[in-house]
């Protein structure tokens, strides 16, 4: 209204200018953006809000491990107009090396975890309980920490992808489990969306600070709410293991019969190991993943007596419900854990 008072009067040079400088951020089309995954995909969405227009390769609910494409994401990736790929980095998502090469693609690459405090994968490889005590140290400072290694992953992964796009590397890639880390991935949003598009810079960067306010409070409700249970308690096994940060932030042991992997399939000594120190150690639950096949969980619950826990979102946002969002999915997946092992 203001706006169109002030213009009225106005001669008809200041009127062409304020047109030149007002217009463009109003009627400028959405940045045409691709991420590896549903969770970048959210956090992508939530910084550039109505201006980028986001596909995700792998859907909700999708393996994010590997890829099926369509003809549909191809075309996607080759046209001039997509600026910018945002993809996990860390060895999830290192099949977009050649969806790169085939594609043409002649925009940006985005490692989203760039500069988060990188869990080595020797850590979590063997099939013994991980003993986190995170709750006891306060280790949030050292996620700014700048370690730039898995920033070459690119590179270096190319080789050894196994077809079923799981990289064995050396660092556990689901860096998000832990909030801390989301909002590194948030600021490398913003700056990477204000880089492409400076004009609405300001938008990027208001809603990169208020997604991570939001942040912040949910990962202090989830350090409270792990800290109300237990110690003893604080035990639980999942499918593969996606949960080690989320184990290290807030002070959780994890169990994950199928290791780092999707796609390998634990033998028979494995699975009665498990059992085996399930029952040691009175591990109270067993969650299903809704990336997996969960026959062997209700294998293991049956066998121990541990109950089954309900479903963990680990590498994929759910389609509908709480768990379609990156915070509603952090929410959902700390109900669903405390809630068994109270
Ligand atoms: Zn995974």
């Amino acid at each position: 209204m203001k706006f169109q008072v002030y213009l009225k009067g106005a001669p008809a040079m200041v009127l062409a200018g304020l047109l030149a400088t007002a217009l463009p951020v109003q009627a400028k089309a959405p940045i045409e953006v691709v991420t590896s995954f549903s969770i970048l995909a959210d956090m992508v969405k939530t910084v550039g809000a109505d201006q980028v227009n986001v596909v995700s390769l792998v859907p909700a609910d999708g393996n994010s491990h590997e890829v099926e494409l369509t003809p549909r994401d191809i075309k996607k990736m080759s046209s001039p107009d997509t600026q910018l790929l945002f993809v996990n980095g860390l060895g999830l998502d290192s099949w977009t090396d050649r969806l790169l090469a085939s594609s043409g693609f002649q925009g940006k690459v985005i490692v989203a975890s760039d500069g988060v405090k990188v869990r080595k994968l020797d850590e979590a490889a063997d099939h013994d309980v991980h003993d986190h005590h995170a709750a006891d140290k306060d280790d949030h400072d050292s996620h700014e920490e700048h370690d730039h290694e898995e920033g070459h992953e690119h590179e270096h992964e190319k080789d050894h992808d196994h077809g079923h796009g799981h990289d064995h590397g050396e660092f556990d890639p689901h860096a998000w489990q832990d909030l801390a880390n989301g909002q590194v991935y948030v600021r490398n949003i913003a700056r990477a969306l204000s880089q492409a598009d400076p004009a609405n810079a300001a938008l990027y960067e208001g809603n990169a600070r208020d997604y991570i306010q939001q942040m912040q409070a949910l990962d202090e409700q989830v350090r409270k709410a792990m800290a109300d249970i237990p110690a003893e308690r604080r035990k639980i096994v999942t499918t593969h293991d996606a949960f080690g940060y989320f184990a290290d932030a807030y002070g959780l042991e994890v169990i994950a019969p199928l290791g780092i992997s999707t796609s390998a399939e634990p033998s028979a000594k494995d699975i009665s190991a498990v059992i085996r120190q399930i029952k040691e150690q009175k591990i109270p639950a067993v969650f299903l993943e809704n990336v997996k096949n969960n026959k062997l969980q209700d294998q293991i619950a049956r066998e121990t007596g541990a109950k089954v826990g309900g479903m963990l979102y680990s590498d994929a946002l759910a389609t509908s419900g709480e768990a379609a969002s990156y915070l509603g999915m952090m929410r959902h997946n700390t109900g669903v854990i405390t809630e068994a092992i109270r």
